[in-house]
């Protein structure tokens, strides 16, 4: 990675401002469901409290539209944040994100102690990456670290404003990500395989034409295989079909044959009469869909088919999932390829899994440590697959 991080930097007597993601999901009483998030970027924090600095962090929650909703405050985060970091000995926490009284806080903390902010999102000026407010908050640090991939691809004031105030570098869970990502996408082991599914093609398509110019081959599942099956003249009876990206998918057909890339679609499918976990259904050949019947998963000699190429790869990423992996009898393939994933993994090939769904699929599975890397920024990850520069990361300084 060509990013300053947390290493290159002297942090004693410091005070570091840390962005990070602790956007957890709260039941209806406020609890944290899960606190994946949180602990993802202990690493960091206890670095720059082992390294002798105090930490001010600040992070988003939820989606308060740029008003203070009391719900969507952080209190919880700080409480659970202690739980995980005693030797902090306290986490203090700001019932605001700017401003005197943050400021306050932040120069009344010592080498070793942590201060969290209120959610930056109530702050209309955050998503509006405001001047002002980047500012303001660069005042409450020396120093910037964004440890808050999952927040990378937007420019907010807390993501990439303040980075123009204060030296900028990369937390651990920052660096992991782009390693990891670029690393796969730039300087791969080959064959290098991708794995695309998920709902629709329309989503996907900048994925896609970014991965032909650089893997050998594309693995296409999910409902957006529907798409690329009637380009190529099959009709899919009440299958998902994005009609207006029917010329599209077949033009990156085209495309994959041009850059020599072996673009591999379903040959069977799980087809169900209804969009239900109790309809009826049966494996066919994805040629004899009827009407009345839609594709609600891979079949199996797809699974063999794609299971087959996997297990030779040396570098896989997969995103989104290959049926509605979220019905259980519709969940077969997407698990399989998992577990093929998982056998690459164990024979020396790098595996990377992006996106919200999949990831959500994977953990489903039980199949997360069996992986070489787990993307934590479903939006970002994509991005990045799609070959944009994430201003998050831009922001940072140079090696
Ligand atoms: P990710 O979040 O990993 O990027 P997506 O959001 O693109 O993945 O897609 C995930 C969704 O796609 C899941 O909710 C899944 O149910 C749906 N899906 C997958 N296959 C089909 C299909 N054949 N028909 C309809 N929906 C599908
Ligand atoms: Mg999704």
């Amino acid at each position: 990675m060509n990013k300053q991080t947390i290493r290159d930097v002297d942090w004693t007597g410091k005070r570091a401002l840390v962005r990070v993601d602790f956007n957890v999901p709260l039941d209806q009483n406020g609890v944290i469901t899960d606190d994946t998030r949180i602990r993802a970027a202990l690493p960091t924090i206890r670095y720059l409290l082992d390294q002798g600095a105090s930490v001010v962090l600040m992070s988003h929650l939820g989606r308060p539209k740029k008003k203070v909703v009391e719900s969507m405050r952080l209190r919880p985060v700080a409480e659970r944040l202690f739980e995980l970091l005693p030797e902090a000995q306290e986490v203090k926490k700001t019932e605001v994100t700017t401003g005197q009284a943050a400021e306050a806080a932040a120069e009344a903390l010592k080498p070793g102690q942590v201060l969290l902010l209120e959610n930056t999102r109530f702050d209309p000026r955050e998503e509006a990456n405001d001047e002002e407010m980047a500012r303001e908050l660069a005042k409450l640090g020396d120093v910037y670290v964004n440890d808050a991939f999952g927040s990378a691809h937007r420019a907010h004031a807390s993501t990439e404003g303040v980075a123009r105030y204060l030296p900028a570098v990369a937390g651990f869970l920052m660096e992991a990500e782009l390693n990891a990502l670029y690393g796969a996408l730039e300087n791969p082991k080959r064959p290098f395989v991708t794995i695309i599914g998920g709902a629709k093609i329309s989503d996907k398509i900048g994925v896609i034409e970014n991965l032909l110019r650089k893997v050998n081959t594309l693995l296409i599942g999910g409902g957006m295989a529907n798409t690329f099956l009637v380009a190529q003249g099959l009709s899919l009876g009440d299958s998902l079909v994005e009609s207006e990206s029917i010329e599209i998918a077949g033009g990156l057909i085209e495309k994959a044959r041009a850059a020599g890339v072996d673009l591999l679609l379903p040959t069977d499918a799980v087809v169900a009469d209804a969009f239900s976990a109790d309809a009826q259904h049966k494996v066919v050949p994805v040629d004899q869909v009827a009407d009345g019947w839609r594709i609600l998963d891979i079949g199996p000699d797809t699974v063999a088919t794609y299971s087959e190429v996997i297990k030779q790869a040396k570098t896989v990423i997969w995103n989104g999932p290959m049926g509605v992996f979220e019905m259980a009898p519709f969940a077969k393939g997407t698990l399989a390829i998992a577990q093929a994933m998982a056998e690459a993994t164990a024979q020396g090939a790098t595996t990377i899994i992006g996106g919200g769904d999949s990831v959500a699929a994977i953990e489903q599975a039980g199949l997360s440590d069996k992986m070489s890397h787990i993307s934590t920024g479903g939006g970002a990850s994509l991005e990045l697959l799609e070959g944009r520069e994430l201003p998050g990361v831009v922001a940072l300084l140079d090696k």
